[in-house]
């Protein structure tokens, strides 16, 4: 049995990750400031709750849990706030995780696992997009993801300590026994606001832009569920603590589904019709992202297991339908 502190294990990547740890046998302390987690998705090991900015609770966390790894997962993610806020994104996620890094180095943590994301590569000219990629972020969100890879390359080679960083793909998906999954206020992800669209809550699904240089003209994403992403997070900190070496790793499928193909499948598995009509662009969307996926394959001996399109939205829309009936009861 190993020990892990899992920051931001009240939200949605993190509740997953600790679900599975705990279901593996191992130990799991959620520290998580509430701000967008929460508490009633910490199921899987106490909470401390305290902010990765304050060092000092930080590293008493630390030096009273003794984890065998960190995972770091507590971060502001929304490309559109970062644009219009892009303050609060350098505090929480480049302040916030140079306060953890300090606090792992003064309390002797010597394991890394953190979140982050293809919104670090921008706009590549070739697909599928590998690790050695050039990172050219296009918005404040990409860019403070890529400041703290540096900051814990550097850290890294300056104290000898040891990090994996997971470039996830577009998460998705929610755990197949309805216990945990995707909570966000206001909702501005693609197959959440497809299945509200389905359900009738909202008159009917944006589809923002359908004259980009695609098949059919929408943007393509590579789709990954959250199961498959806990699984590789657990990998990679198995994989640190066997001795493994630091880097980054791609989380994705390799596959490319297009914004239509995404409404056809909601469709399809709610047997519900998903409203829907063609609105401009979004500022900042990349028109294709799709995950190269050999090197965590080959690093972690991992891949995506349970990342079909049709088992996506079904996890999703059983999770959907409970929080919905919650709110209405
Ligand atoms: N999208 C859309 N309508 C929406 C939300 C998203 O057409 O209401 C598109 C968006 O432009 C992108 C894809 O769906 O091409 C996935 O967007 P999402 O916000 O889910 O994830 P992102 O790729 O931004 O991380």
């Amino acid at each position: 049995m190993s020990r892990f502190l899992i920051t931001g294990g009240a939200g949605y990547i993190g509740s997953h990750t600790a679900k599975l740890l705990s279901r593996a046998g191992h130990e799991a302390v959620t520290y998580d400031n509430l701000s967008r987690g929460h508490r009633d998705l910490v199921r899987w090991g106490p909470l401390i709750e305290g902010d990765i900015r304050d060092t000092t609770l930080m590293c008493e966390a630390l030096r009273w849990f003794k984890p065998d790894a960190v995972i770091h997962f507590a971060a502001f993610a929304y490309v559109g706030e970062s644009v219009a806020q892009p303050g609060i994104y350098y505090d929480n996620n480049v302040a916030g995780s140079l306060s953890l890094l300090r606090a792992m180095m003064m309390a002797g943590t010597q394991n890394l696992v953190v979140s982050s994301t293809c919104a670090t590569y921008g706009q590549p000219k070739n697909m599928p997009i590998t690790e050695e990629t050039p990172q050219e972020p296009l918005n404040p969100y990409g860019q403070s993801k890529l400041m703290m890879e540096q900051m814990c390359s550097d850290f890294s080679s300056a104290h000898g300590f040891h990090y994996m960083a997971l470039r996830y793909f577009n998460a998705c998906g929610c755990d197949p026994e309805g216990e945990t999954g995707e909570r966000h206020d206001p909702e501005p992800h693609l197959i959440p606001r497809a299945l509200m669209a389905a359900n009738g809550e909202i008159d009917r699904l944006d589809i923002f832009g359908a004259d980009y240089q695609t098949p059919d003209g929408t943007c393509i994403r590579d789709y990954i569920h959250v199961s498959d992403l806990a699984t590789a997070h657990m990998a990679a900190a198995l994989h640190l603590m066997n001795g493994g070496a630091s880097g980054a790793l791609n989380l994705g499928t390799g596959r490319g589904i297009s914004v239509r193909e995404i409404i056809e499948a909601t469709a399809r598995v709610t047997g519900k019709p998903v409203p829907h009509h063609f609105a401009p662009r979004r500022a900042g969307d990349p028109a294709i992202l799709v995950a190269a996926t050999a090197k965590a394959n080959a690093i972690l001996d991992w891949k995506a297991r349970h990342s079909g399109i049709d088992y996506i939205i079904s996890t999703a829309w059983k999770w959907h339908q409970n929080e919905s009936r919650q709110i209405r009861s």
